[in-house]
């Protein structure tokens, strides 16, 4: 199981099946529902609405997890039906043909390989496949087998036809991984759907990467998001201490490390994050949260920082407009390092206790 979920933990409710609360807004009744977790995506989610009535804050609850299937449907490498499997089958031999949320997910991947100078990659596949078959081996990868994976590996071997909307690989054997992106794709899709919907506010939560927007629940100023501390050991259940609590409105956060998913191979621990410049994991820092306006960046970012490291990923995190990072570093010494803006969505009153 996927135990991403585990990084961050909504601090203001229970885990819940589905919940209904009414409340008063200024002078309005509001209505909060809340899915509870549901296993999708290889992990769980979580939808809250806020609606002017129950059967709206429903509708939007039901819609967000429908958008949320239909992503995991299109994108995940795990079913051999799904449109990245067919990329990932067909795509050397001939131009395949995409649907418009697909060919929009690779479009913002190639931005973010050449934002990032190829830190973030989706062509990662075959070395994600190369740690998998090493693991079950026991055995690590060879300088070898890492040279020969890294030919097949290459944002730039990918190409897109906006005309057409097809998707070729210019080398055989590639393949892709949405692992990095398409959680925090689904996030903005399944908001979208909702404020469509009617909902005045909501939070969409897979995996721990977050999106929220408009009203906050009952009596809060904000949504507030909790920060596991990566180097505490968690529970069966991948619950773990929070570190912080963060304060959101109209923002995403997105979470990346190799700290709960990693491979062990003869001893060593593997992060799941790989660097396609050496081929192999990246292990600088114990995470990398990231919060933007929207999840989709905020996940492809936390990924690509994960690779870049603290110095030149702050470096390109402090160009980028509404976006900020808080990077904790490895055991021994934790360090919470924070870009220049960061500080205003640390909640003070869960800090100084
Ligand atoms: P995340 O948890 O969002 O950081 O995503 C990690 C997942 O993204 C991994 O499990 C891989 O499936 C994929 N991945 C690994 N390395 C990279 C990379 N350099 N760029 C993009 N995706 C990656
Ligand atoms: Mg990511």
């Amino acid at each position: 199981m996927n135990t991403k979920i585990s990084r961050i933990v909504i601090v203001f409710f229970a885990l819940s099946l589905i919940a209904l609360l009414y409340f008063s807004f200024g002078s309005k009744k509001k209505v909060e529902l809340d899915s509870g977790y549901q296993l999708v995506m290889g992990t769980f989610a979580r939808v809250v609405a806020i609606a002017e009535d129950s059967s709206t804050a429903k509708k939007c609850i039901q819609i967000a997890l429908a958008e949320i299937r239909k992503v995991d449907e299109l994108m995940s490498d795990y079913k051999i039906d799904s449109e990245i499997s067919r990329i990932n089958c067909d795509a050397y031999k001939a131009p395949v043909k995409v649907s418009s949320p697909t060919f929009e997910v690779l479009t913002r991947s190639i931005e973010f390989s050449k934002l990032t100078g190829g830190a973030f990659d989706v062509t990662v596949g075959p070395l994600v496949d190369l740690f998998r078959s090493a693991q079950e081996k026991g055995v690590a990868p060879s300088k070898e087998q890492i040279a020969q994976t890294r030919l097949k590996v290459g944002y730039q071997k990918l190409k897109l036809d906006n005309q057409n909307s097809t998707v070729t690989f210019s080398v055989d054997d590639m393949r892709l991984d949405l692992g990095g992106i398409a959680k925090g794709y689904a996030i903005d899709k399944a908001v979208e759907v909702m404020q469509q919907c009617g909902a005045t506010g909501g939070m969409v939560d897979i995996g721990g990467d977050i999106r929220c927007f408009g009203a906050p629940p009952k009596h809060r100023k904000h949504w507030l998001i909790g920060l596991q501390d990566p180097n505490k050991t968690t529970d069966e259940f991948g619950m773990g201490e929070s570190l912080l609590v963060l304060k959101l409105t109209d923002a995403a956060i997105a979470t990346s490390g190799g700290y709960r998913r990693f491979a062990l191979i003869e001893g060593k621990k593997y992060s799941h994050i790989i660097d396609t410049k050496t081929g192999y994991s990246s292990d600088q820092l114990a995470s990398v949260t990231i919060i933007s306006k929207n999840a989709t960046n905020a996940d492809a970012l936390a990924t690509a920082v994960s690779v870049m490291g603290p110095e030149k990923g702050l470096a390109l995190i402090e160009q980028l407009p509404q976006t900020e990072a808080l990077l904790i570093t490895l055991q021994p010494k934790l360090q919470l390092i924070k870009s220049s803006g960061a500080e205003k969505y640390i909640n003070p009153d869960f800090q100084n206790r």
